[in-house]
């Protein structure tokens, strides 16, 4: 890549104007240690697993050791973080490593995560810890087998390397483990990428450091679209701006698509800044991400997001927002009024996919006026029940077409799944505990009445609808105190005993022809199951597995692993690991 770059190969903290990256090289670690390894993210760099599983590989996995031909580089990109624009970020602790071309052909690049500071590494100190890595490797692992695009993540290697770790609610500071993984994707080029050509912004003055340089902006452009859309590369038919309009009309339909996957396994990323936006439509960066248990909309799975900006049911919008601070950066090669017209097709796309993909969930084939209501009110009834996402979903095919044999029976079934999936009287209390902090409450709500252009100008614009959310969940938690358990109890059943009347009255619809009601009915199973999945790497799942690796056990991340591989599948005559599987489909830990 002929790209300007710093003459100084240092990893000294700077401002790094007129440049995409700066050539860094990784800080070693002592006694690097395989943590757990996934065999099909390495066969995209045609590494087998043996070769993987030695000292050897480990030197060259943690950065001690470089491969020949590697040339190491840390990126830099600037952010919108929490709706305001904070300037140069870049890979503060994640190095490029190079890009391999596999024998299929395949182009795919590869960083380390954890390998020590960069020009980037601003305060911190360029590493990640053994906790947040197994996170990320898991989660990125399980997102790929879920079919969600993502990033990859190769090996997981921890240290003798202390690093030092603050953890807030006790003050004391904490040593941990440094810890590297290896990242795989086409590309790690993010929104954030072409934020460094930002011009000044209204609200905090700042500007990206490479502002003015066009030059770099259509290089870069072009070496994203030729390298990832040659589709649009090849057309080249119209003018250079008819490129950038193709190009950010795909990006448009690209993160539609991939937050709509989100929300239909009730995945919540957590911290949608711009700058864990990825160019080519992947899940990228997970810090405080989080699978829902029980389905709360208004869900926030990051402690420090307290106006609740990228709660679950946010998502959709954020990233749309996120979309019009691209076309805000690029504006210099696609002007604004053009890249506007695009915006729109953003929510026609979420709104394609995620109805798409919700009537596989439910088993439905035909398209019927009614169903937006009837998937609308299953999530409802999960809300006001405390129902579990992920298991009442998957519990939906056990409901047999009217006309199957044991159709009755299956009524039942269903009932009492999705009656136990439902919470606890107290548990839901819970549930509607204040999410926001209650400084922070009341500081946004005399904001909000005082000064509302300093809202705006604090980037919290979209955390304003959680005060009113908040003040809902608050009436709604007064009239749990009310009700007894016996109360609780009596409407779930009802609440679920309306829907799953309605729900097979829609599939009555779905049978044309009665002969072939059986047939019909393992196709449906066979749909739901494909698009229901039955693991998702949830919280306590990831920590169980983070306690035992501190303890030196890398055996249960090895474990997780290996059922996130296969999380649709409904045998486990596979795996040999019963007790594991049957374990991690329960909702809670203590529930067993
Ligand atoms: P994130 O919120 O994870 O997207 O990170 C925001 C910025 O902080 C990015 O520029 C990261 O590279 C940087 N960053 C995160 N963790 C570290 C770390 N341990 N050391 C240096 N920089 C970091
Ligand atoms: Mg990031
Ligand atoms: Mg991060």
């Amino acid at each position: 890549r002929s790209l300007p770059i710093d003459e100084e190969a240092e990893n000294y903290t700077r401002q790094v104007p007129g440049a995409c990256f700066s050539r860094v090289t990784p800080t070693p670690v002592e006694n690097p240690k395989l943590v757990v390894f996934s065999k099909s993210a390495l066969e995209l760099l045609n590494v087998a697993e043996e070769e993987a599983n030695t000292d050897k590989a480990a030197e060259y996995l943690s950065g001690n050791k470089l491969l020949p031909g590697s040339e190491t580089a840390a990126h830099c990109y600037c952010g919108h973080q929490f709706g305001a624009f904070s300037g140069q970020l870049g890979d503060g602790c994640a190095l490029y490593l190079g890009e391999v071309l596999n024998a299929a052909g395949e182009r795919w690049e590869v960083q380390l995560k954890g390998a020590g500071m960069t020009p980037y590494s601003r305060q911190a100190d360029g590493r990640k810890v053994l906790r947040s890595s197994v996170r990320e490797f898991l989660c990125s692992e399980a997102m790929y087998h879920l079919g969600i695009p993502t990033t990859r993540a190769g090996t997981c290697i921890t240290s003798d390397t202390a690093v030092m770790r603050d953890i807030f609610y006790n003050g004391n500071t904490i040593w941990e483990k440094a810890t590297v993984i290896l990242r795989i994707a086409p590309t790690f080029l993010r929104f954030g990428s072409f934020e460094i050509f930002k011009p000044t912004d209204e609200f905090t003055g700042r500007k990206g450091p490479s502002v003015g340089r066009n030059d770099i902006l259509v290089k870069m452009l072009d070496y994203v679209i030729e390298t990832f859309f040659p589709e649009i590369h090849k057309k080249q038919k119209g003018s250079q701006e008819d490129k950038y309009f193709q190009f950010f009309r795909d990006v448009v339909l690209l993160t539609a698509r991939l937050v709509a996957q989100w929300q239909c396994v009730g995945f919540c990323h957590g911290v949608l800044n711009t700058d864990n936006m990825s160019i080519v439509g992947l899940t990228i960066d997970y810090g405080p991400f989080g699978f829902m248990d029980s389905y709360n909309p208004a869900h926030i799975c990051n402690s420090s997001d307290e106006g609740g900006r990228y709660a679950f049911d946010k998502q959709p919008e954020i990233c749309k927002w996120n979309l019009e601070k691209l076309a805000e950066a690029i504006q210099a090669a696609l002007p604004l009024s053009k890249s506007n017209r695009l915006l729109p097709l953003f929510d026609f796309e979420f709104q394609q996919c995620y109805h798409a993909q919700m009537k596989k969930k439910f088993g439905l084939c035909k398209e019927l006026p009614e169903d937006k209501a009837l998937f609308q009110a299953f999530l409802d009834n999960m809300e006001a029940t405390g129902a579990d996402f992920t298991n009442s979903f998957r519990a939906l095919s056990l409901l047999r077409l009217p006309g199957c044999a044991g159709y009755d029976q299956s009524k039942r079934d269903l009932m009492t799944q999705l009656l136990s999936q439902c919470l606890t009287l107290e548990e839901l209390k819970k549930q509607y505990a204040p999410q926001m902090d209650p400084r922070q409450f009341a500081i946004f709500q005399s904001l909000l009445q005082s000064n509302p252009a300093m809202v705006e100008m604090l980037g919290v614009r979209r955390g304003l609808g959680t005060i009113e959310r908040e003040m809902e969940r608050m009436l709604k938690r007064r009239e749990l105190e009310k009700m007894s358990n016996a109360e609780k109890s009596a409407s779930d059943r009802e609440v679920w005993f309306g829907w799953v009347l309605k729900y097979a009255a829609r599939l009555e619809k779905e049978v044309a022809d009665t002969a072939q009601v059986e047939a019909l009915n393992d196709q449906r199973v066979a749909l739901m199951n494909g698009a229901n999945p039955r693991f998702v790497l949830r919280n306590y799942m990831a920590q169980n597995a983070i306690d035992a690796a501190e303890d030196g056990d890398f055996s249960e991340v090895q474990r997780v692993l290996r059922l996130l591989e296969k999380p649709f599948s409904s045998s486990s005559s596979s795996s040999g690991d019963d007790d594991v599987e049957e374990a991690c489909v329960l909702a809670r830990p203590n529930s067993a």
